[in-house]
């Protein structure tokens, strides 16, 4: 007789996107022997590893498996001595830092939101403000603990190409347990960040080619509405003691991010038209000063704006809303004008359009960043014409040496993802030493034949 389970619900899972969802067994994640006697029980639908759900297609669901909600293993702990931090998988950016900054320490790289689990940045490599220098999460990773195709644990460090395959390598080799990384220290919760307005696109991307270096941390708002795509450029470093102080801040570890509203349930489409996303592109534009310097901001405000406001993926109402995120070489810098055009002409407004620079990638075969420009706009799904337009600019990228952000992805064909990661084959050889009989699978990996 089996050993009793952890209940389990059947639920239907989306990403932050809140398109396309599929039904799974969920299982929340309590015990690695019971994880893996279901990876050797698992039916032909296998098992995936979920974090917080906030990436924003199909990476994070699959229908007809066991799927384990890992944010039911979540202890961890910092060796302040070493400034290394170890976490179960499903331990969050957002409760590490409620703990850490308050100590003086912080992330090595953050996303845009701190609402995902320490898994899921491993499993999709992410990136921050800070790519252009520190590179992306695995650069920071030091050890990983996974349970493997057949149920068994492996303990992986930089020397082993299991290690790489499974940084950025989407849940697909193996369930991460528990993982080591560095933290950086800090003397303050607070951000100096320099604001710059730029009257253009071609004013945008010179600035941040000439200046980003002298940051730790840069993005770009983009205005899509406006033809010119004019902008916001953030640049920031953390904030000394001596700076917090010299601006009468005086508890320098004060971090108690607070959620400021919830998004209302139901908005109809309609709610989010030309209009409305003019009127915002517009007000956030002109609420930018046109330059100013050394501003303290909490980190996060700086890092992580939106987690103010919960649920706000609900905005786009019914049909939910995808992120086009990709990433040329600056020789290919003008497919950033031509993608915002191509949007604009297809009536696909965006409210949040950010352009970054990304410094070398890493040798994990299936990471994102690579040397260049990355862009990322939200729009709504359902527009007319907008699949077509997006096959279109996913092979301009292609063809200049570009990819789509998996963890972003929902619609990218097949072929369109093994022609932009050309370091595929490696990555599968790995992965069938780790999960020789496919056990980890998800939609995506279904959807692009990975
Ligand atoms: C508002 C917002 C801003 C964002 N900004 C950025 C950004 O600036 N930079 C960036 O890189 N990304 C960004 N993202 C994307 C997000 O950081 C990634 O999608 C991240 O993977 C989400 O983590 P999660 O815990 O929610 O993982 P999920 O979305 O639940 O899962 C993501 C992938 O990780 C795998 N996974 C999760 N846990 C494990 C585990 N324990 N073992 C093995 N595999 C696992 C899943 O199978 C899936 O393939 C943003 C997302 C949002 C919603």
């Amino acid at each position: 007789m089996s050993a009793p389970r952890t209940a389990a619900r059947t639920e239907a899972l989306t990403g932050w996107g809140r398109t396309m969802s599929t039904v799974a067994t969920v299982v929340p994640a309590i015990h690695e022997n019971e994880m893996a006697s279901y990876i050797r029980e698992a039916n032909s639908r296998g098992v995936l590893a979920r974090g917080l759900g906030r990436s924003y297609g199909d990476a994070a669901q699959s229908g007809g498996a066991t799927v384990f909600d890992m944010t039911t293993y979540n202890n961890f702990s910092l060796d302040q001595a070493t400034m290394t931090l170890t976490a179960q998988a499903g331990a969050s950016i957002d409760d590490i830092l409620r703990e850490i900054v308050p100590l003086g320490f912080f992330v090595p790289v953050t996303a845009g939101t701190r609402i995902i689990t320490v898994g899921g940045a491993i499993a999709a490599d992410i990136h921050g403000k800070n790519h252009h220098r520190d590179g992306s999460f695995g650069a920071h990773v030091l050890e990983i603990t996974l349970l493997d195709g057949a149920g068994v644990v492996h303990t992986y460090t930089g020397n082993d190409p299991e290690f790489w395959a499974t940084i950025g390598g989407m849940g697909l080799t193996g369930v991460i347990l528990s993982a080591t990384f560095t933290v950086i220290p800090i003397q303050s919760s607070y951000i100096t960040v320099d604001t710059e307005r730029a009257k253009n696109l071609d004013d945008v991307m010179s600035r941040m080619i000439e200046r980003d270096h002298e940051y730790k941390y840069s993005v770009a708002w983009i205005d899509t509405v406006a033809t010119s795509g004019r902008g916001v450029i953030t640049r920031g470093d953390h904030a000394t003691a001596e700076q917090c102080m010299q601006d009468g801040v005086t508890n320098y570890f004060d971090y108690d991010p607070k959620n400021i509203a919830t998004a209302p349930g139901l908005v109809p489409s309609g709610l989010l038209n030309r209009w409305s996303v003019r009127a915002f592109n517009e007000g956030w534009y002109r609420k930018h000063p046109t330059h100013r310097t050394g501003e303290l901001q909490r980190l996060g405000a700086f890092f992580h704006p939106l987690d103010g406001v919960q649920e706000w993926n609900r905005i786009y109402g019914p049909k939910g809303f995808l992120q086009y995120q990709f990433q040329v070489p600056d020789s290919a810098g003008y497919l950033v004008g031509h993608t915002l055009q191509k949007l604009r002409e297809v009536g696909a407004l965006s409210f949040l359009t950010v352009l970054k620079r990304f410094g070398p990638g890493n040798q994990a075969p299936l990471s994102f960043p690579q040397s260049g420009w990355t862009l990322a706009a939200d729009v709504p799904a359902g527009v007319d014409g907008l699949g077509r337009t997006l096959d279109e600019l996913d092979a301009l990228i292609a063809a200049e040496g570009g990819r789509l952000y998996l963890a972003k992805d929902s619609r990218q064909s097949p072929t369109n993802f093994a022609r932009t990661y050309p370091r595929l084959n490696d990555w599968r050889e790995i992965r069938d030493r780790m999960d020789p009989n496919r056990v980890f699978t998800s939609d995506l990996s279904r959807r692009l034949a990975i």
